[in-house]
Parts: structure tokens; C-alpha cells; sequence
């Protein structure tokens, strides 16, 4: 075959492989198997020795044989429920051959009568008799050598038999063999010095296999790198979009800092200058700024969306949440005061009058900044003159959003993302590498660190002691009683239990959140919290990120030992956004295990969400660190970013190679077609 011929064959529907019917493909389906590439990923699970060929009077129970016998009689009973039956015979004994739910006329056919055969499965004993029961394989006596082996073992889901599989498959690897390398010699080198197709062979043959096999590792990094290159591309194609570039002083931001008390730290200036930069320059920006809870990303949005402002456009800024939007709102009509600058407020709930004047005003150019929910880009708001959007705390969105988000303000419009969840150093291209990244990592110098305690549970006493004086001078507390078993019921009861508890010693200072709450129940104990209504608020883990809830000052969090450290760190993140002294404090129940135990060490020793990032990942796998779900990140299906960090750093200067080289991009166009990411691609406009 040649090279297009082989790729089509690999990214065609599975349906196009000899076998594969509409059953077979439904049940591949289920398996997420679409692609004949696909079927290429579901690597073997583990190997089954079916080497192990004995005769009829060395059978051992329970163990994996394969057998060469005669079959000698049918027994097909006509009552339902009862299975078929058909002997075999050697030399040396008798076996009888089980099948549950398998029709006849299959038997017949797989099973002739007086002919010789070769059946693998497991060994039991009924009813003084030798049986195999629903057998994995049963092949006539010329294809021993397909049986008589040490075969891969794959996860399947329930009707698709391994032999199935398996023919499916060798198939595939058949004709593979051809396949061009895409890689030159270095990196080549670099990475094992083994093709696609050895490798991919290979892993499937062979029972010797590990994440660091110089197989696997090839396999790994041609996924890697796809991941990093689509991003590399839409990046690349965003920014290439000419704008008009916006022309501005510095009047109006510093007009807006006589606005705020505090002066901007020199990390803050910096990424301000960043941003100056791209929204002055002839092509799109296309920025995250990532920067732990609380280092002060509000107002460097807001200074770039008063440079957008004075530079006559409109800037749009959206916030997951009502009350994180109207935070900002508050916030923007404070720093803005005096200016003239017109700024609305606008969600779902926004009565009908007010969404139409706010229609009318944002089409006539009057209003400059809105500032909203979700609701900012519905199909009826229409800006005159969009030239920034800022997007806060959206950590859920993936490349898919933020094209959509790109493309639509229209090319003049700028976009600046922001994030507060950290992302270990080896992930930074893999998630984000369609934006430039701007990280915030200095935090607001007059700000004290957030002091971290640990506590038994049995202690709870000595806890409620210091938080009545907490209260006493004005201060808030948080309560968490997060997610412990995978049961919202459970999660549900715990705090209850928490909140009938605490209500005792605080009565009606005492409020209650969760998940079942619905968002305007949510949004109103919320703001309970923050008029200071109630001082205590018992919550599972769904306190809204972003909040700004000055007082608190004290988090507890039961069951921290249950918890991964960049969720610890995002939940103590809620308190120490005042000028006051702040506390978390880690409860647990006794016997904890090292690892626990390191993990509370760790948060006590650092305030740094990034290092905390770093070095969760280290303990914990990279697939369960907070908002990765969310983020794409668990799509790798080879490639782990603790194991294979090499292959990471290799990866990212081959991207760098790359994007120099326009030409060798076609190269690698297969690599994305195989993972699915080209497509991405077509998206942009
Ligand atoms: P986040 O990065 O988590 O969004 P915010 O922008 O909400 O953080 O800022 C957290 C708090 O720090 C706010 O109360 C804000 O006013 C304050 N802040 C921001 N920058 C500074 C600074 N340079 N000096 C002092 N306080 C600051
Ligand atoms: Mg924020």
C-alpha cells in the first residue's frame, strides 16, 4: 500500500474492516472504538498463556489449557435456560464443551462432529466431569499456532470476545507495515529509534511491556505531540488574523488608579505591559493570565479593558457566576468612578426592559463595559464596537470554547482569559498551548500567608473556642464538609449533621450550602455571607471560586486526608483575601497514612499553588489533579506527564522547530488526523 492508502485505512470507520458488522460496531462503539486507529489503542491489558497444551488426563482446575481433542457427541437440550452441550475426546479422557446463550447451528459449525480441534479456555469440574465453559477459543486443529501461545488479553465490554478482537486486531497491524516515518533522524533518536508501526506491534504482541518501554515511549510521544501541535496551530492561525490595532494612553488607567488603595506589584505591572503590547500590535490577542487565588488578576483586566475603553472600543467581561459577575461589576463602577465611562450589569435574570435598553445602548456604542454572566454572549446582544473580551475563572474551558470565544468577537476583538487553577510546568503547552500565558506569581505584598493547622476530629472542641473569637471580632468562617463518598446523598448528610451541630453554639449565624441547592437558593445564603448575616457557612466543596468574601477568615475543612492537595489549596485560597491574619484548619480522623500525612506537611509549608500543583501530581497522578477533567487533559490515552516528562520537553522543542518551519507542518498532518485534532482546526475563522 502506499502512504495516503495506509493513513485512510487507519482513520476509516471500523465498519470498513472485514468482520465488522452493525452488531460489532455498535458494541466497538461502546468502547469509544470508531476509527480502525482506534481499535490500535485499546492496548492488551495483560497477556493469557495459552501455551499450555495438555491432554485430557493432565487437566488441572481452574487453569488456562488448550486442548487438542475429536468432538464426539451433541447435547442440545430443548429446554430453555439449559446450555448446549458437545464431548470431545483424546486419547487419554473425555471433556465436555459448555455453551451458554450460543445457538446451535454456531456450534455445529464451529464444532463439526468427528472432526480434531483446538479449544483454549478455563478448566472446571462439574458434576465429576471435566468442562470448559464458553470457551475463548475453538479453532480447527490447522490453526494451533494461532492458539498455542501467549495471546494479548484486551478490556472488552460484554458480547465482543476476545477472538473477535483479536482478528480484528492482526488485521490492522497487517497493514501497517509500510508506514513512512514522520519524525527526522534526531528527534528519531531521541525517542527509542523504533517506527510507529514496530511499536504499535510490538505493544500488542509481546508481554514484556511497560510505560518505558522505548515502544510505549514512541507511541506516547507521537500522542504528545499531536496534542501540543494542534494548539501550536490554532495559536499560530488566531494570532495570524490582522486587527486594527487599538491606540491609546495612559489617561484614563491612571486616572482609574487613583481609584483603588493599593499599588500594583511589579508582577502586575509587567503583564499589564504584556497586554499593552498585544492589544497595540496589528494581530489578535489571544492571552491567558493564570495566577494563583488572590494575586490580584481583577484589576489587571480591568486596567487592560480601560485601555480598550480609551481606545474607543467596547470590552465585554464575563464571570461564571452572578455574584463573582457583580463582584467585578461593583468593583469596575468603583475604579471607574468619575470617568464617564458607562458600565451595565447584565445576566439571565435581567428584567426585559433593562435588556432592552442595554441592547439598544450597546448597539448605539453608549455603554463601554459590560459586565455579566453567560447572558453577554446571547444570539440578541450585539456590540458596536467589541475590542476586548475578558473571560474570568473559566478553567472548564477547552480549545473547542475558546475558538468559539476567539471567533466570536469578531477579528478586531481581543481575548484575555483568566484562570486561578494552577497547572504543573510539564502541562502548561498541553493545555494551553493555543494562547500566550502570562503568569501572575507574586501576590499583593501587604498580604499574609494563610496559616495552615492540622487537628484530629476529637479536638473539635479546642476549634470552636478559637473560632467564637474569631467572630467576636468580625471575622467569617467557612466550614467545609466536602465530598467524601461518591454519593450526594451522603455528601448532602454530612453537612446537614455539620450544620445542626454548629447550630447549637451559633444558632441562627449559621447558614448552609450544597449541591442540591438550586442557583438562586445558592446565590442567596451566598450573599447571606457576604452582607454578614450569618458568620459560619457550612458547605460541601461548592463554594464558588473567585468570590470575594473580605471577612472570612477561617476555613475548616473536614476530611482533608480524602482530598488532593490542589483542592485543598483552592478551598483555603477562599479566605485571606483580607488585611487579616487568616487560618485553615485541616481536620482528620485518626490514623493517617503517609501519604496523607505528607500532603498536609507540604500545604503547610507553602502557600504557592503552583509548587502545590507540582507537587500533587508527584503523589497523585495527573488525571485526578482539580480541573483536568474539565480541561482535555485526560484525553492522553498513552502518554503520562509524570512518567514521560522528557518526552514532554522534547515534544515542546520540536513544536518550536515546527512553527519555524512552515513547510514540515504537512509532515505531521496525519499524526493529527490520527488523534482526532485536525479538525480543530477548521473551526477557526
Ligand atoms: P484573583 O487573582 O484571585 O482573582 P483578585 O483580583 O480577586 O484575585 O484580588 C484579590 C484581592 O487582592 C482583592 O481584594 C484585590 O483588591 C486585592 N489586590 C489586588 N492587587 C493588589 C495589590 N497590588 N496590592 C494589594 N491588594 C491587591
Ligand atoms: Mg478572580
Amino acid at each position: 500500500m502506499n502512504q495516503s492508502k495506509i493513513h485512510n485505512f487507519l482513520i476509516q470507520n471500523v465498519s470498513a474492516l472485514d468482520g465488522v458488522g452493525i452488531k460489532i460496531n455498535k458494541l466497538l462503539k461502546k468502547k469509544k472504538i470508531e476509527k480502525i486507529s482506534d481499535l490500535l489503542w485499546n492496548l492488551p491489558q495483560g497477556f493469557t498463556d495459552r501455551s499450555n497444551v495438555q491432554t485430557l488426563d493432565k487437566l488441572e482446575i481452574g487453569k488456562i489449557t488448550t486442548i487438542k481433542v475429536k468432538v464426539t457427541k451433541y447435547n442440545f437440550p430443548r429446554i430453555r435456560n439449559l446450555p448446549n452441550k458437545v464431548t470431545c475426546e483424546d486419547k487419554m479422557g473425555k471433556i465436555d464443551i459448555v455453551f451458554f446463550n450460543s445457538r446451535e447451528g454456531y456450534i455445529r459449525k464451529i464444532l463439526p462432529l468427528n472432526s480434531l480441534v483446538i479449544i483454549s479456555g478455563k478448566i472446571n469440574y462439574y458434576r465429576k466431569k471435566y468442562q470448559i465453559t464458553n470457551p475463548t477459543y475453538v479453532v480447527p486443529i490447522d490453526m494451533e499456532n494461532y492458539v498455542n501461545k501467549i495471546i494479548p488479553k484486551y478490556s472488552l465490554t460484554e458480547g465482543l470476545t476476545e477472538k473477535v478482537y483479536r482478528k480484528l486486531i492482526e488485521k490492522v497491524l497487517k497493514n501497517i507495515t509500510d508506514l513512512t516515518e514522520w519524525h527526522n533522524e534526531e528527534i528519531l533518536k531521541k525517542i527509542g529509534n523504533v517506527s510507529w508501526s514496530e511499536s504499535i506491534i510490538y505493544i500488542h504482541k509481546n508481554k514484556e511491556n511497560d510505560l518505558n518501554s522505548k515502544f510505549y515511549k514512541r507511541l506516547a510521544y507521537d500522542e504528545i505531540l499531536a496534542n501540543l501541535l494542534v494548539l501550536s496551530q490554532v495559536r499560530k492561525r488566531i494570532k495570524k488574523f490582522k486587527k486594527k490595532n487599538k491606540k491609546f494612553d495612559d489617561y484614563l488607567s491612571k486616572k482609574i488608579a487613583k481609584n483603588f488603595i493599593f499599588s500594583l506589584t511589579a508582577n502586575q505591572a509587567k503583564i499589564i505591559e504584556e497586554i499593552n503590547k498585544d492589544l497595540k500590535s496589528n494581530f489578535k490577542m489571544f492571552r491567558l493570565l493564570q495566577g494563583d487565588v488572590g494575586s490580584g488578576k481583577t484589576i489587571v483586566s480591568l486596567i487592560a479593558a480601560s485601555n480598550a475603553i480609551r481606545s474607543n472600543c467596547q470590552v465585554a467581561l464575563m464571570a461564571p457566576t452572578e455574584i463573582l459577575a457583580k463582584q467585578h461589576y461593583n468593583l469596575a463602577k468603583k475604579i471607574f468612578k468619575s470617568t464617564g465611562v458607562t458600565i451595565e450589569f447584565l445576566t439571565g435574570k435581567s428584567d426585559t426592559k433593562e435588556k432592552k435598553l442595554i441592547q439598544e445602548n450597546l448597539i448605539n456604542g453608549k455603554i463601554k463595559f459590560l459586565i455579566g454572566t453567560h447572558a453577554l454572549f446571547q444570539k440578541n446582544i450585539f456590540f458596536s464596537n467589541l475590542g476586548l473580551i475578558i473571560i474570568d475563572e473559566q478553567h472548564k474551558f477547552g480549545v473547542k470554547q475558546r475558538i468559539e470565544l476567539s471567533n466570536k468577537g469578531g477579528r478586531d476583538c481581543d481575548i484575555l482569559l483568566m484562570s486561578a487553577t494552577p497547572i504543573p510546568r510539564t502541562l502548561v503547552l498541553a493545555i494551553y498551548g493555543d494562547m500566550d500565558v502570562s503568569r501572575l506569581i507574586e501576590k499583593p505584598m501587604y498580604r499574609k500567608s494563610v496559616i495552615t493547622l492540622s487537628k484530629p476530629e476529637e479536638k473539635i472542641d479546642e476549634i470552636l473556642v478559637f473560632i467564637k473569637k474569631q467572630i467576636k471580632n468580625g471575622n467569617q468562617v467557612f466550614w467545609v464538609c466536602p465530598l467524601i463518598e461518591e454519593s450526594k446523598k451522603l455528601d448532602y448528610s454530612a453537612a446537614v449533621k455539620k450544620y445542626n451541630y454548629l447550630s447549637k453554639t451559633f444558632a441562627k449565624k449559621v447558614g448552609l450550602i450544597h449541591g442540591n441547592l438550586q442557583k438562586d437558593e445558592k446565590d442567596k445564603v451566598l450573599n447571606n455571607f457576604l452582607r454578614k448575616s450569618i458568620d459560619i457557612l457550612v458547605s460541601t466543596t461548592v463554594i464558588e471560586v473567585g468570590i470575594d468574601f473580605p471577612d472570612a477568615s477561617v476555613i475548616v475543612i473536614e476530611n482533608s486526608n480524602k482530598f488532593g492537595l490542589s483542592q485543598l489549596h483552592q478551598l483555603r485560597g477562599r479566605v485571606g483575601r483580607g488585611a487579616v491574619q487568616s487560618t485553615c484548619i485541616l481536620l482528620y480522623k485518626k490514623n493517617l497514612s503517609g501519604n496523607a500525612k505528607k500532603r498536609i506537611q507540604i500545604l503547610k509549608s507553602s502557600n504557592d499553588g503552583f509548587f502545590i500543583a507540582e507537587e500533587d501530581m508527584k503523589l497523585r497522578g495527573f488525571g485526578d489533579i482539580l480541573g483536568y477533567q474539565q480541561s482535555g487533559i485526560k484525553d492522553f490515552k498513552l502518554a503520562d506527564p509524570i512518567q514521560h516528562e522528557d518526552l514532554f520537553k522534547i515534544a515542546e522543542r520540536n513544536i518550536k522547530d515546527i512553527e519555524h518551519d512552515e513547510s514540515s507542518f504537512k509532515k505531521y498532518y496525519f499524526l493529527l488526523k490520527l488523534f482526532d485534532k485536525a479538525d480543530i482546526l477548521n473551526q477557526i475563522n
